[in-house]
């Protein structure tokens, strides 16, 4: 058993550039861990990942704000605080704040993660359902 103690206030946010578009920050919840990790992601407005896929799949959690989850071939759903989202492994998917919104949520992610590549204004807007 391990038991995480609240973050360090002395450590420093991580800043998450390559894997992202706009502005991200990161505060690490659980180092991985049997191939668990857990972080919560601060996503500025129209910030969002790039394409990526989870070796086991992700739970996202939002805390704050409002943002948006997209599937391969599917619209843009919207997420607000207290939503869950169950990404099953492999799926192709991004997810970060809306346009005029940041985005606060807990990603726990199972396994690798297999970045690609960053998704166009275009795929970002796309059609919301
Ligand atoms: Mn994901």
């Amino acid at each position: 058993m391990q038991i995480i103690k609240g973050r360090d206030a002395k450590s420093a946010s991580e800043s998450r550039g390559p894997t992202f578009t706009g502005q991200v920050w990161a505060d690490p919840v659980m180092p991985t861990a049997d191939g668990v990790t857990i972080n919560n992601v601060f996503f500025t407005p129209g910030a969002r990942t790039h394409w990526h896929t989870h070796e086991q799949g992700q739970i996202l959690q939002v805390v704050a704000g409002r943002g948006y989850v997209c599937k391969e071939g599917e619209p843009r759903h919207e997420i607000l605080p207290g939503d869950t989202v169950w990404i099953p492994a492999g799926e192709r998917h991004w997810h970060g704040g809306a346009e005029d919104s940041y985005l606060l949520h807990t990603a726990i992610s199972l396994g690798k993660t297999a970045w690609e590549t960053a998704v166009t204004d275009t795929d970002y807007k796309g059609t919301e359902k």
